[in-house]
C-alpha cells in the first residue's frame, strides 16, 4: 500500500472517467475537471501532383473555408516550408474548426483542403498524392485533446 500516487494524465482523460480512483477524487477535483477542458488542434500534411506559383516557400497563408464539402466556414492555415520534401504543405486548424475537422473522415479532411485550394488559385488540375498524414488528438484515448484550457 502507498500513500500517495501522482497522476499526470490529461483533463481529457481524468474527465472521461477512463481512470478508476478508489478513494473517489474529491469533489474540488471534479467539479474543477467540468470547467478545465480540452480544446482542439490539427494538423494535416499533403503532397500536391504540382505546387500553384503563387504558394512560395516559408510563408504562412491564411485560406477562408466558405464551407464546401459540408465543412463549417473556417480558417485552414497552411505552410510549405523549405526544409519540407517538394511539393508538401503542412496545414494547422485549431479550436472548434478542429474539433469539426476530427469528427470527420481523413478522406473528406482532404477534399475539404484540396477544394478550398482549387478555389483560392482558381487551378482546377491540383490533385493530392497518396502521401498525406493526419493527426486526431481528439480521437486519442491517451490524451482526448490537444491542449487544456478553461472554459
Ligand atoms: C500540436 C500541439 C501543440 C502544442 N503546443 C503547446 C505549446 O506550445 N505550449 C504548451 O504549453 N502546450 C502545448 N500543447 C499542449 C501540450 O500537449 C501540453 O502542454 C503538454 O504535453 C502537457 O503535458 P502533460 O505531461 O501534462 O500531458 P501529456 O503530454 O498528455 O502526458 C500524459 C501522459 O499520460 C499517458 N496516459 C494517458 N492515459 C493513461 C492511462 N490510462 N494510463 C497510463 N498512462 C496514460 C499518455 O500516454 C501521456 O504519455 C500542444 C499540444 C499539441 C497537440
Amino acid at each position: 500500500m502507498v500513500d500517495a500516487c501522482i497522476v499526470t494524465v490529461s483533463v481529457g482523460v481524468l474527465a472521461a472517467g477512463s481512470i478508476a480512483f478508489k478513494p473517489a477524487l474529491p469533489a474540488i477535483y471534479t467539479k474543477a475537471l467540468k470547467a478545465l477542458r480540452m480544446g482542439s488542434y490539427k494538423k494535416i500534411a499533403v503532397e500536391l501532383a504540382h505546387m500553384p506559383p503563387e504558394i512560395q516557400e516559408n510563408t504562412n497563408y491564411y485560406l477562408y473555408n466558405d464551407g464546401n464539402n459540408n465543412t463549417p466556414e473556417e480558417m485552414w492555415q497552411f505552410y510549405r516550408h523549405s526544409d519540407y520534401p517538394k511539393n508538401v504543405l503542412i496545414a494547422h486548424m485549431s479550436g472548434d474548426f478542429a474539433e469539426q475537422l476530427d469528427a470527420m473522415p481523413d478522406s473528406d479532411v482532404y477534399r475539404a483542403f484540396k477544394a478550398a485550394l482549387t478555389e483560392a488559385y482558381e487551378d482546377t488540375t491540383i490533385a493530392l498524392r497518396s502521401t498525406k498524414i493526419a493527426t486526431n488528438w481528439n480521437a486519442d484515448p491517451l490524451v482526448a485533446g490537444a491542449y487544456s484550457y478553461t472554459a
